[in-house]
């Protein structure tokens, strides 16, 4: 049985359900509060804070785990990030605020008190900045440090950067990018290495189709040459004949969905007719 931890609240849970879903692994409704459930014949999901699944991973109590990249590189644990998910995107910024001196990190005086959730992080980027610190561990909400005078600096996550703006606090560095992973122990149990493929190859599979879309369109025989220059597909378009429609042939190619308009667009522009649009469920190149 192939044990993998998912977060049970906060911003990267839904997502992680909605893509366990899409790869058809769908929790059955009876798991909504449930600690752990099975799903089909192979896989159990336990659901764990999002902070402790890096833990749990690199000591083996799940197979692999879906979480924060922040959370790994804070935990410090050897793990393998075998794939982006794409979402839960953020970064962890330092911060000051917006009426204070510092505008960069060369400004940053010594001594001074940098409140954060990532201790081990800001502790690491400070030091290798030359910049001595004082790290103030907080367990959240640390925009309102510098207000309380607890800290003049903070380090913190930011996705819209509107928090910091409402708090006053200006950010001047990006000390990670962040997104949600699947990761695996760095060594994992050879007994679980091809069932673990098969989940690695399985939501990568439907990371990469999100993306995509499935484009048909009837084009005239005469445009067929400029086709693949608009349509180029993953090996060139997929050309087929239709049935009473001698002028015409049918083509099929996989596109980037955010540059769907600009396909769609030059598709008409050479003539083409019958343009249908789909989602990918899984794509496997
Ligand atoms: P924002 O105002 O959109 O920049 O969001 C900032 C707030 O949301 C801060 O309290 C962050 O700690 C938190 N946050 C933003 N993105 C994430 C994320 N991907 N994971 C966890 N917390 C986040």
């Amino acid at each position: 049985m192939l044990r993998l931890a998912l977060p049970n609240k906060g911003r990267l849970a839904e997502q992680t359900l909605e893509l366990l879903d899409s790869a058809g692994l769908a929790l059955p409704a009876t798991s909504e509060r449930a600690l752990t459930a099975r799903v089909g014949e192979g896989l159990e999901v336990l659901f764990v804070r999002a902070q402790d699944i890096p833990e749990f991973v690199a000591d083996g109590a799940a197979h692999a785990g879906v979480t924060g990249w922040d959370l790994v590189v804070e935990s410090g644990r050897e793990l393998s990030a075998r794939l982006d998910l794409g979402f839960g995107r953020c970064r962890l910024v330092a911060a000051a605020r917006e009426d204070g001196p510092v505008r960069e990190v060369a400004d940053v005086p010594a001594g001074a008190r940098v409140a954060t959730a990532f201790p081990n992080l800001a502790r690491r980027w400070f030091a290798e900045a030359g910049r001595e610190v004082e790290i103030v561990p907080v367990s959240g909400a640390s925009e309102v440090a510098p207000h309380l005078g607890i800290a003049e600096l903070i380090v913190d996550l930011v996705s819209t950067g509107s928090t910091l703006r409402v708090n006053g606090l200006r950010e001047f560095a990006t000390l990670l990018h962040s997104s949600a992973r699947l990761v695996t122990a760095a060594a994992p149990a050879p007994a679980m290495a091809e069932a673990l493929e098969d989940l690695v190859a399985t939501l990568e599979s439907v990371v990469r189709a999100r993306g995509r879309r499935y484009v048909m369109a009837n084009v005239p025989k005469t445009a067929l040459e400029r086709i693949p220059a608009v349509l180029p597909g993953l090996n060139g378009p997929t050309v087929t004949a239709i049935l009473n429609s001698g002028a015409h042939v049918a083509v099929h190619a996989v596109v980037a969905a955010d540059a769907l308009a600009s396909t769609l667009r030059e598709l008409k522009a050479l003539g083409a007719e019958g343009i249908l649009v789909t989602r990918i469920e899984r794509l496997t190149p």
